[in-house]
């Protein structure tokens, strides 16, 4: 019997139960990338595999439902690996290993070690962006930030409301300016990933409702009067805590004013790029993390008194969702390091004509691979049988996980429009 178990009853017997350990799933995917990986992506990818191999071991973790994946945080992030989009100069980090490409190997070790927790880390990554890009300096924003880097805290980003989910410009949050220079907020957001753990929270509203012209965006403590939260519950991912917000008269002082009115539009689409990769990159570290355990599963479960991977309607699937997987991976990661090196070259602010044309490709992404993780994440469970959809392994987690990359940084249909849009626009420019 499995002494660190996850489940209620064992399913699976106990020499691929062994055999399932993360050091393996880790092997796999490390031999996996070797060939197409820089030596400086793979070092780091394998640095944070050998810290989360020793975390889970250190601290008996079983990915079981009663652990608080939030406990996790300040572990991590006293290591460097809440984000690593920028070195965070700023606030005295330094890290000499950063921008998206290694953003992805950070993603993908942290996932195939726990894709709930991943995904946590995710949101306090949209959180800090816009404070890392608007800080100015401000002593509290500043203050905010390293907190958030270093996982002393957690954050969250309110974008979506009740009534505004896909057309996130027409907000009805409402932000009206006081004598001081003070603002006060008043609405409801919803869906917001990690919100009721956050003490940090950047928010969106407008100066009029429905009005994306002169939208504003908020660095908020939610520990400020006027702040209320309740849990939404989201069955495919129970271990993250979403929240619903009653802003009230919620009064943010001028230093926390991230953008004033007018400029919350643009900040909001500002981050576009990093965010739907790194979405991208949670889709395909699922997709890895799922075959992994399938590949594994398949090569030891015996029926019909050989291993199922060798009936041709196991491994000539699993060799189908595995080159779908290479292939995509290829692309992402290319596509990272294309943006790491525009962003180099023009300090951090890529023309619009490049940016542009990096934000279609950014959906595109998006778009293909939360597609891609539906695929691969539903089909190895189901060529794992019983043992692919019981709680006896990380497989229920990816099903889930992989529900969810369909919907947040805007649903398959939005990004189907947004490449609908570039299309036209690239026609008109001919
Ligand atoms: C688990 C989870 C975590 C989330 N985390 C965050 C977060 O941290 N912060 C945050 O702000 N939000 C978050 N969201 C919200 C998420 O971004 C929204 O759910 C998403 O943008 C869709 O909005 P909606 O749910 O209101 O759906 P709606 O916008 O009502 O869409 C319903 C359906 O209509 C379709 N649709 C809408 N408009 C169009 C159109 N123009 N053309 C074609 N089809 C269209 C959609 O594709 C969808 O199928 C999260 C959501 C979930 C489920």
């Amino acid at each position: 019997m499995n002494e660190n178990k996850r489940f209620e009853t064992q399913v699976i017997n106990d020499e691929i139960l062994e055999k399932l350990s993360l050091e393996n799933r880790y092997n796999f995917v490390k031999d996996n990338l070797r060939v197409i990986l820089s030596d400086q992506q793979f070092n780091f990818l394998e640095k944070a595999q050998t810290f989360c191999l020793n975390y889970e071991s250190k601290n008996k973790i079983t990915h079981g439902p009663d652990e608080d994946i939030y406990d996790w945080v300040p572990d991590f992030g006293k290591e460097g690996y809440i984000t690593r989009q920028t070195p965070y100069e700023c606030i005295d980090l330094n890290y000499e290993d950063y921008g998206i490409a290694i953003e992805f190997m950070r993603i993908l070790a942290l996932d195939n070690f726990d894709p709930q927790f991943a995904m946590s880390t995710g949101a306090t990554v949209i959180c800090i962006n816009p404070i890392y890009a608007h800080h100015e300096n401000v002593p509290v924003r500043l203050e905010a930030l390293k907190e958030l880097v270093t996982g002393q805290e957690v954050g969250c980003l309110l974008i979506t409301e009740p009534e505004r989910g896909s057309d996130a410009v027409h907000q009805q949050t409402t932000c009206e300016e006081q004598e001081d220079g003070s603002f006060l907020l008043n609405g409801t957001k919803i869906f917001n990933t990690n919100a009721p753990k956050s003490k940090w929270a950047v928010s969106y509203a407008t100066a009029e409702e429905s009005n994306g012209n002169v939208m504003a965006q908020f660095l908020i403590n939610t520990s400020w009067p006027g702040w209320t939260i309740e849990r939404v519950n989201i069955p495919w991912t129970p271990k993250l805590f979403i929240g619903k917000e009653y802003l009230e008269n919620l009064r943010v002082p001028k230093e926390y004013v991230l953008g004033g009115v007018g400029k919350g539009r643009e900040h909001l689409f500002e981050g576009l790029i990093p965010e739907r990769i790194a979405i991208a990159v949670r889709c395909i570290s699922a997709c890895w993390g799922a075959l992994a355990h399938a590949v594994i599963y398949a090569n030891m479960r015996r029926q019909f008194e050989k291993e199922i991977l060798l009936f041709q309607g196991v491994g000539f699937s699993l060799a189908d969702l595995w080159a779908k997987t290479t292939g995509m991976t290829h692309g992402v990661l290319k596509f990272a390091e294309i943006y790491d090196e525009k962003n180099e070259k023009y300090k951090g602010q890529i023309p619009d004509h490049i940016s542009q044309s990096m934000v279609s490709s950014a959906s595109q992404y998006k778009y293909n691979c939360a597609s891609l993780a539906k695929e691969v994440c539903f089909e190895t469970a189901n060529l794992m049988g019983g043992a692919g959809v019981c709680d006896n392994t990380l497989m229920y987690d990816y099903i889930g996980v992989s529900r969810i990359l369909e919907v947040v940084g805007g649903t398959k249909q939005v990004q189907q429009l947004i490449m609908s849009r570039s299309l036209r626009k690239m026609f008109r420019a001919l």
